[in-house]
């Protein structure tokens, strides 16, 4: 049975699962970096036949099997309560990326943690969904830094003998194969499957015998290499991805396309209707009646786009089997005047009926760079709405935290408790037990920088200074700032060091030093990310700030964990207005980490004063496209300082020697009342059920005008 339970990613969310495993064997737990498949790959026997006689273990076992067994069961989940009609029609949600588990690299960021939380959280609410994405059988990268600071990038393959993925068989029970013709090239594609608790992923690959050796890398790594190899993977998404599903013999109702990667979905779909004999206009209107599309970014880099001599080397001649002209189609992704630019989005704008921002911020600036679609109505006339994103709460909420609400609520609560009542446990809770609980996630974090560490030392460093940059000096009574994400020159790592004095004289303070703590990838084309990390990689090794900056390598989901929960404060820098959402800041404050952040994405709608602290916004416009802009760089720098110098720090040290500051804990209170209220992923995806895919499956009419 452990082993079944293995094969479903479920386990990764059960704290019953987890503790289950940890208990025969941690130091083998901790040294598979929580996973269950290569756990019970090397587990002893002896282990398990000791376990099996501890009668806590037993008792645990049981409901966990209890548990597991009810998914299989679709009755008594929210979604089956109120949609019992739609509970066996599907809804296909296409990603380019999945972040479900640290031994699966198949994402690159936010992107990804969010599609994954998406299928945990549909998961639990029994809401019939189905992945679809690509197997990068390459990896994204490890991040590995020089000397110098500079981020060189080695592989991470996937490994399929220590990841819950299968092949995908036909009813023959032969791999299930579909054609998909790339640049006049008939091009064999595969799927892998990965479960995550009710809710199936399919991970298309390339990677066949029946395919030349340059196909066959074609799905291998995720976001490098040229354009024309971003396209060729996103046909294969897209096309790939309908023909497996129709394949498998599953009939979509409502199809969801998680940013625009997985456009291309539309065009198979719009082949198949205009088979049908359909017109065009008749297949796009069916097409947008029963699609959603979620816009993930307004910063112009992260919306891919190919020239019409790229798509049409790609796609062609695709158009014939869809009844329409070649200039007809190259219309589809036309972006502004411009006869040459063929953009994902535009694509996705043209043929999905329901579209969403993901917070309220990035709905205004969303409806601000699309308004020319809709030849330049009103911005309140242009049908991109919002939903916030969230974050899955049994993912994200670590141990300590999750056992004292369960004081209150029950241990079934994160599956039953409305958000209302969650948040009153919270407020309830006594600050003593709130702040040893938070105070039991530092020391994890810290123990866990110490042994990272020292394995790298004793395994591949030489240098001493890379051991203290690397936190080794970080002193558990110290204030801790955390900043990881991906190191993009927009989320502003640097502020901070625009003033090095002002940085030192804060962090060295004798009497209340403070401590940062960062992490990141800089993605493997962006040098000047790369440069960024460079400076700030540099800084911890520097003797002047005295160790109290760490930079740890490799930022991913495990480390992401440790690092949400154990940090004293989240920092967001965002430059206005190019943060979509952020998640990150989520994370810490379900863990009831207040976050010090600028007022974008969804710290704008977070922020009410009592839960963190905020850099306001610039007096004056909406910030436009919010290019580099020296001013606002260094009015937000000496905002940060002021904020940190004047409230934060005096507000954390505010106490008497070993115990904690009561106004801080009241903010922790705060960022984590918000957090279960507003900012999980169960309000989000059910309101995406309830305005968006329901609505959809129920053929009602899509808001406002399709665009011109
Ligand atoms: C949550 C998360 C992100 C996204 O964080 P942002 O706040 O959106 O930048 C990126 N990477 C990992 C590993 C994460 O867990």
């Amino acid at each position: 049975m452990l082993a079944d339970i293995s094969q479903n990613l479920w386990w990764s969310w059960q704290l019953d699962a987890r503790e289950l495993f940890h208990r025969i064997d941690r130091r083998l737990w901790e040294g598979t970096r929580h996973n269950a498949v290569q756990f019970l790959r090397q587990v002893s026997p002896e282990r398990l036949e000791e376990n099996a006689q501890d009668p806590i273990s037993l008792e645990r076992y049981d409901r966990v099997v209890r548990r597991f067994e009810l998914l299989t069961q679709q009755n008594g989940t929210w979604f089956a309560g109120r949609y019992p009609e739609l509970r066996n029609r599907p809804i296909a949600y296409f990603s380019a990326e999945f972040a479900l588990h640290r031994s699966l690299p198949i994402y690159s960021g936010g992107l990804g943690v969010l599609a994954g939380d998406h299928c945990k959280e549909a998961s639990d609410l029994g809401v019939p969904l189905i992945g679809v994405g690509l197997y990068y059988h390459g990896g994204y990268f490890d991040q590995l830094i020089g000397l110098d600071g500079w981020q060189r990038d080695s592989d991470d393959p996937v490994d399929p003998t220590v990841n819950p993925v299968v092949r995908v068989n036909g009813a023959d029970g032969k791999p299930c194969l579909v054609a998909v013709t790339i640049s006049g090239r008939e091009v064999q594609v595969g799927a892998w499957r990965v479960v995550v608790g009710r809710i199936p992923v399919y991970l298309l690959d390339t990677d066949l015998e029946a395919n030349d050796a340059g196909d066959r890398q074609l799905t291998a790594r995720l976001y490098t290499g040229a354009p024309e190899w971003r396209l060729r993977q996103e046909w294969v998404l897209g096309v790939g991805g309908v023909r497996l599903l129709r394949a498998l013999g599953i009939q979509p109702e409502v199809w969801h396309a998680n940013e625009g990667h997985a456009a291309f979905m539309f065009i198979e779909r719009m082949r198949e209707l205009t088979g049908t004999g359909l017109t065009a206009v008749k297949a796009a209107e069916q097409i947008r009646a029963t699609s959603v599309f979620t816009t993930h970014t307004p910063v112009a880099a992260g919306h891919d786009v190919f020239t019409s001599e790229q798509v049409e080397q790609v796609t062609g001649p695709f158009w014939n089997t869809m009844g329409i002209t070649r200039d007809q189609f190259l219309a589809l992704g036309k972006s502004g005047g411009d006869d040459r630019r063929f953009e994902m989005t535009v694509l996705s704008l043209r043929l999905a009926g329901r579209v969403n921002a993901v917070s309220a911020r990035h709905q205004e600036e969303s409806r601000r760079i699309w308004r020319w679609m809709w030849g330049k109505k009103p911005v309140a006339d242009v049908p991109i709405d919002h939903v916030t994103n969230g974050v899955h709460l049994s993912t994200w909420m670590a141990r300590p935290i999750r056992d004292l609400v369960a004081k209150s609520l029950g241990s079934d609560w994160e599956l039953e408790a409305e958000p209302a009542a969650v948040a009153a446990a919270v407020r309830e809770t006594d600050d003593d037990r709130l702040w040893a609980a938070h105070d039991s996630l530092r020391q994890l974090l810290f123990h866990y920088i110490r042994e990272e560490a020292r394995v790298r030392w004793r395994e591949k460093w030489k240098d001493a200074a890379r051991l203290a940059g690397s936190g080794a000096l970080l002193s558990p009574a110290v204030f801790t700032i955390g900043f990881a994400r991906r190191f993009a020159t927009y989320k502003r790592a640097d502020l901070l060091f625009r003033d090095r004095e002002r940085l030192r004289r804060l962090l060295t303070d004798p009497s209340r030093p403070v401590q940062i703590i960062f992490s990141g990838k800089a993605h493997p084309a962006d040098d000047p990310g790369k440069r960024l990390l460079q400076q700030v990689f540099l800084a911890a090794q520097d003797p002047s700030f005295e160790g109290r900056i760490a930079f740890l390598e490799d930022y991913e989901l495990h480390l992401a964990h440790r690092l949400v929960a154990g940090v004293d404060l989240w920092l967001n820098l965002p430059r206005v207005p190019l943060e979509a959402c952020g998640t990150s800041g989520m994370k810490a404050a379900l863990n009831g980490v207040p976050q010090l952040g600028t007022l974008d994405g969804w710290w704008a709608e977070g922020y009410t004063g009592q839960k963190g602290w905020a850099i306001p916004r610039a007096s004056g416009g909406t910030g436009g496209a919010g290019g580099e802009d020296g001013d606002t760089d260094q009015r937000d720098m000496e905002h940060l300082f002021g904020l940190l110098e004047e409230k934060v720090v005096p507000m954390y040290y505010d106490r008497l020697p070993g115990q904690h500051s009561a106004e801080w804990v009241h903010m922790m209170k705060g960022a984590l009342t918000v957090a279960v209220e507003r900012f999980t992923t169960r309000r989000m995806l059910q309101t995406y059920v309830t305005q968006y895919y329901v609505p959809a499956a129920a053929g009602e009419a899509t808001p406002g005008d399709p665009p011109l």
